[in-house]
């Protein structure tokens, strides 16, 4: 669906990206990870033509965006950025449907979707006619979002969307992120210094240092099989805990012991739960159970540790 090539943007004194490559597939997320200055946001707005790359090449769905009208792309593209761009002056009402009325959509349908998105959003519907000023941080973060969406484009191009937020409201927004659909089946380049959230929200992850791509992949590849030793330093302080992002129940099954006849209060768990998930969840000495390969398996914070002490053992082995 993007397809970029040896994209590279020269400044007189600075090479701000320096021949990266990649391609994001139909409903795919690729997360841009690295450093400040590592060249993330500069990529990612000439995806959207925002800025003109030096040289390389740009391909969405199949046509060079050189190619297209500008304001055709940017339709097919929705942007999300930290400081949100909301109008201040707009109530939160005008400045979702700002889009749709440019395409001149009829007002029925504008109120329609902006009130879907809202309640997606969970905004309360008092919000339409409040303006910016009167909103949290994380509430904005959300109306931002809905703008973006409004039209539906097919691309969302989001750049630290949450930088503004504090932890406890970031960590709240990707976990409801993950579980819209209308989020889950768009095309999504995401930038971010944050590499929890590049490892909760990334299909693929991206991470770039000096204008160039270190290591693209899944975040398993990153993590178990680092290209270098940049990439390798770069999640050193967080190796362990990532892991509970990149393996699911399913990975631990063959390190637990079999469940005869689960309890009937027994919390079931769909077996690709991420581990990171399952500890959420597990307040205490609890347990849950879940179903693989035909086993009911219970897992306990208790016996996470040592199954994953295993499995990782095996990895490394391998
Ligand atoms: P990131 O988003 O990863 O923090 P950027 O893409 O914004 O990084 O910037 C990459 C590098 O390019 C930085 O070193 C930055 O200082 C430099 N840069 C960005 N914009 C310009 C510009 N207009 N002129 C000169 N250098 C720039
Ligand atoms: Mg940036």
């Amino acid at each position: 669906m993007i397809v970029i090539r040896h994209l590279t943007k020269q400044y007189p004194t600075h090479l701000a990206v320096d021949d990266v490559s990649f391609e994001v597939g139909a409903r795919e997320t690729l997360v841009l990870l690295g450093t400040s200055g590592s060249g993330k946001t500069t990529t990612l707005k000439m995806i959207n033509r925002l800025i003109e790359p030096t040289s390389g090449i740009i391909e969405v769905n199949g046509i060079k965006i050189g190619e297209r009208k500008l304001h055709e792309l940017r339709r097919e593209i929705g942007y999300v950025i930290q400081e949100t761009g909301l109008f201040p002056h707009y109530t939160i009402g005008e400045n979702i449907a700002l889009v749709p009325r440019l395409l001149q959509w009829d007002e029925r349908k504008i109120q329609d979707r902006t009130r879907e998105l809202l309640a997606m959003l969970r905004l309360p519907e008092t919000y339409l006619n409040a303006y910016p000023g009167q909103l949290s941080g994380g509430q904005r973060q959300r109306v931002g979002l809905a703008r973006a969406l409004a039209a539906q484009p097919a691309i969302l191009l989001m750049d630290e969307p949450l930088g503004a937020l504090d932890p406890v409201t970031r960590s709240a927004i990707r976990r409801e992120f993950r579980q819209l659909e209308e989020i889950r089946k768009k095309t999504i380049v995401l930038v971010t210094h944050d590499i929890r959230e590049a490892f909760e929200l990334g299909d693929r992850i991206a991470l770039m240092d000096g204008g160039r791509i270190q290591q693209i992949g899944t975040p398993r590849e990153l993590l178990l099989h680092p290209a270098n030793d940049f990439v390798r330093h770069f999640f050193a302080d967080q190796w362990l805990s990532l892991q509970l992002h990149v393996f699911s129940l399913e990975d631990l099954s063959p390190y637990l012991p079999d469940e005869q006849t689960p309890s009937p209060d027994a919390r079931i768990f769909p077996a690709h739960t991420q581990l990171a998930d399952v500890l959420q969840e597990l307040a205490g000495p609890e347990s849950v159970v879940f179903q693989a390969n035909h086993r009911f398996i219970t897992v306990q914070s208790a016996t996470i540790w040592p199954a994953l002490g295993q499995l990782l053992q095996n990895q490394t082995a391998s």
